[in-house]
């Protein structure tokens, strides 16, 4: 059970809440997004609550990496050409959900970042 019980991505961690899961591995949880932004919106999220990327260190490199790898391949299940990986970071950088993750779109042409 995570630290962070008021936490939304690890009360989904810990089954407490539902989510349609894409990929699950002893340290990542990949789930669409409730409230997608294109056809595919997927979330992929470290199981360990790590609030931003700004708490990840050098001991996280592997994990930051797999975030990275799934987030692929979930674009390659969905047949996605092109897709768009982001991750918003505190904020003003757009973040909402104070465990870091990553989004990864597709399913439409994206636009430029703003
Ligand atoms: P952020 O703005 O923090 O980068 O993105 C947070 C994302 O989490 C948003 O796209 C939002 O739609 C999504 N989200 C918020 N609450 C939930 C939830 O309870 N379940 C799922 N699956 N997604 C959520
Ligand atoms: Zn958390």
């Amino acid at each position: 059970m995570s630290e962070a019980t008021d936490c939304i991505f690890c009360r989904i961690v810990a089954g407490e809440l539902d989510c349609d899961r894409l990929y699950e591995d002893d340290d990542v949880l990949a789930f669409r997004d409730l409230y997608p932004k294109a056809p595919v919106h997927g979330l992929v999220i470290p199981k360990r609550h790590l609030a931003t990327l700004n708490e990840f260190d050098a001991a996280d490199a592997a994990l930051l990496g797999k975030l990275l790898l799934v987030a692929r391949q979930i674009a390659a299940e969905h047949d996605l050409e092109g897709y768009r990986v982001t991750m918003n970071v505190n904020s003003l950088g757009g973040q909402v959900v104070f465990h870091a993750h990553l989004h990864i779109l597709g399913g439409r042409q994206m636009k430029g970042l703003g």
